[in-house]
């Protein structure tokens, strides 16, 4: 059995509050410190997010909260999701008239999920707070922790004063710009690196229709409430993803120097004008004026790519989500990598926990992350590099005709040659939960066979000529 122990997660997001669920379905202490108040509470702005925005939930996420021994979590997180089976690319004809393209995720049918980050969070921060074992300090910011002796100490905001707290266990889940990690680097010889890319993002809305279509007067919703949509244009891209109450949160990506020529036009024509131009249609969704306010409205915000080594310092701290591999958010998985780094974590502790002569639970407990730190660095880069990558796949390779066929033969073969075991890379990132980096390995192996292959059949092919 287990001895019970004192683990304080920094960080109540969505990440922070699934290791806090893991961490008191074992019985242990668990307390949780956040820099903010209570995301329920109707006053609090959510860190970096004008509102609650929607994001692509996938198997990793779904199955870390499926094995968080809390049924009813995934029962409310599975009804409170809208199904996007594809992308839906909005393009102009050479005509100059409107076209949709749908490209399916999923040669199986599959689909992600569109979620409210915000509902999710707040869901379970209720479950957390039915369990006796679970205690919340919200306005509390790290400021210091001596990992060697362990201790934290944290800024309290309606006192003005600091506390200082024990720990077993400090699991930072306090995102990107990690207060935890700070502190681990100077315990430990932490490699560690980060990239600004050059895009910003702003946040839109496409308000529900009042009355419904004319087909169906339920349907609230403008365009296709079963796609992630995309503007793509090339250098910069426009998506929208559905909320359960007929809008659309959307978001624009274009570089700075975009931005900057856009700010600088104060009445805003300008961005009317650029829209219609690269984002065909937009403009019948979002009026100008509610367009022009957003944009003038809503923050500019960078995107960063985050990557550190070790994840974790002795036996008493572990960064997770965010914290430990903030990524820019083209493959839709800097959530779901953050929620499946809490299973494989409690997994890994799992397997140190049984007590044995000659160890103690900090000599276990020290074990089991040096292997979490050395089975999770080498997934957490590639998933940060894929999602790199997917930027390019998702404003400009969609469009073209070698990723189409590609994909169309990968497809092709999960379907009709299903023992080959072919996916497309896509399908192994969001409906599987192989870590990522065999991931990448086995979507090498088939580009090289693809490769191979086509050469072959085009030099069978000249030769029959
Ligand atoms: P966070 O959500 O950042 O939470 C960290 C918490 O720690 C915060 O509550 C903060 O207040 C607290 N904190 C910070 N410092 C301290 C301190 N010193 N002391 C105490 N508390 C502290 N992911 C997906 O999976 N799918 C998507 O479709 C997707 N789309 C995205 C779109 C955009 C535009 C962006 C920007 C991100 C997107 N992501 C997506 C990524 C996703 O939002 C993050 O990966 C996820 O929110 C990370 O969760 P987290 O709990 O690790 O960190």
């Amino acid at each position: 059995m287990e001895e019970k122990q004192r683990i304080i997660v920094v960080g109540a997001g969505p990440v922070g509050s699934l290791a806090a669920l893991y961490a008191a379905n074992r019985g242990h202490d668990v307390e949780i410190y956040e820099l903010r108040s209570d995301l329920r509470d109707p006053s609090t702005t959510p860190l970096n997010f004008t509102r609650s925005i929607n994001l692509a939930l996938s198997e990793r996420g779904i199955n870390a909260m499926r094995h968080a021994g809390q049924p009813k979590l995934i029962d409310h997180v599975m009804g409170a999701t809208i199904p996007m089976r594809g992308r839906m690319l909005h393009l102009r004809k050479r005509n100059g008239g409107l076209a949709e393209e749908s490209q399916d995720y999923d040669a199986h049918g599959r689909s992600i999920l569109a979620i409210d980050r915000g509902g999710l969070n707040k869901r379970l921060l209720d479950i957390l707070e039915e369990m006796p074992n679970v205690k919340f300090f919200f306005n509390h910011k790290l400021t210091r922790a001596d990992l060697e002796k362990n201790k934290a100490w944290f800024h309290v905001r309606e006192a003005d004063s600091s506390v200082q707290v024990d720990f077993d266990l400090m699991i930072g889940a306090d995102g990107a710009h990690s207060a935890v990690r700070q502190q681990m680097m100077k315990f430990t010889r932490m490699d560690y690196s980060q990239q600004y890319i050059d895009t910003l993002w702003c946040e839109f809305q496409i308000q529900p229709r009042e009355n419904g279509s004319e087909a169906d007067p339920n349907n609230k919703f403008r365009i296709s409430p079963n796609h992630l949509h995309i503007w793509p244009g090339r250098n910069f891209m426009f998506i929208a993803i559905p909320s359960e109450d007929g809008s659309f949160t959307c978001t624009l990506f274009a570089p700075p120097a975009v931005f900057a020529e856009l700010e600088a036009d104060l009445k805003g024509s300008q961005l009317v004008e650029f829209f219609d131009k690269f984002f065909p249609g937009v403009t019948s969704h979002i009026p100008p004026p509610e367009l022009i306010a957003s944009f003038q409205q809503n923050p500019h915000l960078p995107l960063i790519n985050i990557k550190c080594k070790p994840h974790h310092f002795s036996s008493s701290a572990v960064v997770v989500g965010d914290a430990a591999h903030a990524m820019v958010p083209f493959y839709g998985q800097g959530m779901n990598a953050g929620l499946e780094d809490v299973r494989i974590l409690f997994n890994t502790l799992d397997k140190y926990a049984t007590t044995e002569a000659g160890t103690t639970p900090a000599s276990r407990r020290a074990l089991a992350l040096n292997e979490y730190t050395a089975v999770r660095t080498p997934d957490a880069f590639a998933i940060n590099d894929l999602a790199l990558q997917n930027y390019v796949e998702m404003r400009a390779s969609v469009l073209s005709t070698s990723y189409r066929l590609r994909k169309a033969i990968e497809e092709a073969l999960s379907v009709y040659v299903p023992w080959l075991g072919w996916q497309t890379k896509y399908s192994r990132v969001s409906f599987g939960n192989e870590p990522y980096s065999l991931v990448v390995a086995k979507s090498e192996h088939q580009a090289v066979l693809i490769t191979r292959f086509s050469a072959l059949a085009t030099f069978g092919g000249a030769g029959l000529g």
